[in-house]
């Protein structure tokens, strides 16, 4: 079935909800635009006090976790604070909505605050978990926290005494070759890819789309915001993830 062409705001296209309904096997990918409506802030989005000086960007980082654990070490704690304030938001809840009720509905985020966990979904976290930290050099060591980690430096790995480092994928690393897998295999699978929320500069997260598209396949864009998949989306919503997957889950008449 050939949905339709073009954008949306609200109101899903009957032609796509028939192909959604149909096939019954859907991927979705998330990016940060997702939680922004839980008052988590995007990379892309000014920050606050203490920050404001420092580009994301340059604090995750190998590099800049050599230069200054203990800084590296405290941004991540202080966005720890902001995540356990935080509660799942609509977008959230209607993702774990899709996943209980379509036929196979599988979730790839490159966010890394629990969210969609929290909110019941069986995630791929391509980037890491923010509440895990794990042994630097690797010796296998990780452990899990739910809340912010106070000390002000890295502390050591209690194994082998290598600072530990929060267990998420840095710019400039590979992601974990199993999770990168296994999103690969649900963008292949899917006959429909929701991207949701992501600004898609992130390689290569950003590739899958992509993957999608050369197969055939029908890819949604849901971002307020021009991103560079916008141009060859098959079909985009410019509205908010938390406004439009909910409404996707009722037009499709999901049960809760
Ligand atoms: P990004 O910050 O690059 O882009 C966010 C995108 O979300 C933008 O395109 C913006 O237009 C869109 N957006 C904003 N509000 C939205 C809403 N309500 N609904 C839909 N879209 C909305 O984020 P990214 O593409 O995920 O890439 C940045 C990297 O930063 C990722 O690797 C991610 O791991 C990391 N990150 C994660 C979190 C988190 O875990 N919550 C937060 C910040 C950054
Ligand atoms: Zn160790």
């Amino acid at each position: 079935m050939t949905p339709p062409a073009g954008s949306f705001e609200t109101g899903w296209p009957s032609a796509l909800l028939d192909e959604i309904a149909a096939a019954g096997t859907v991927a979705v990918l998330t990016g940060a635009g997702v939680s922004a409506a839980s008052g988590i802030p995007t990379f892309r989005e000014a920050q606050t006090g203490l920050w404001t000086r420092f580009r994301p960007e340059d604090l995750a980082t190998p590099e800049a976790f050599a230069a200054n654990p203990a800084r590296v070490w405290q941004w991540y704690q202080w966005r720890r604070s902001l995540i356990a304030r935080a509660e799942p938001n609509g977008a959230h809840r209607a993702v774990a909505r899709l996943q209980r009720h379509l036929i196979d509905c599988r979730v790839i985020t490159q966010n890394v605050d629990g969210l969609h966990e929290r909110a019941g979904a069986r995630v791929s976290a391509l980037h890491g978990n923010i509440w895990r930290q794990r042994c630097q050099r690797r010796c296998g060591f990780s452990e899990t926290a739910t809340e912010p980690d106070d000390r002000p430096e890295p502390p050591p790995c209690p194994a082998c005494a290598a600072p530990m480092r929060p267990d998420v994928v840095w710019f400039g690393e590979s992601l974990p070759a199993d999770v990168l897998k296994a999103a690969v295999t649900a963008v292949e699978h899917a006959e429909v890819v929701l991207v949701a929320g992501t600004s898609g500069l992130v390689y290569p997260a950003a590739a899958l789309p992509e993957q999608a598209l050369a197969r055939g396949r029908t890819v949604v864009e849901i971002n307020p915001d021009d991103t560079p998949l916008s141009a060859v989306a098959t079909v985009r919503c410019r509205n908010a993830a938390d406004a439009a997957l909910p409404a996707l889950c009722e037009a499709l008449a999901l049960p809760d």
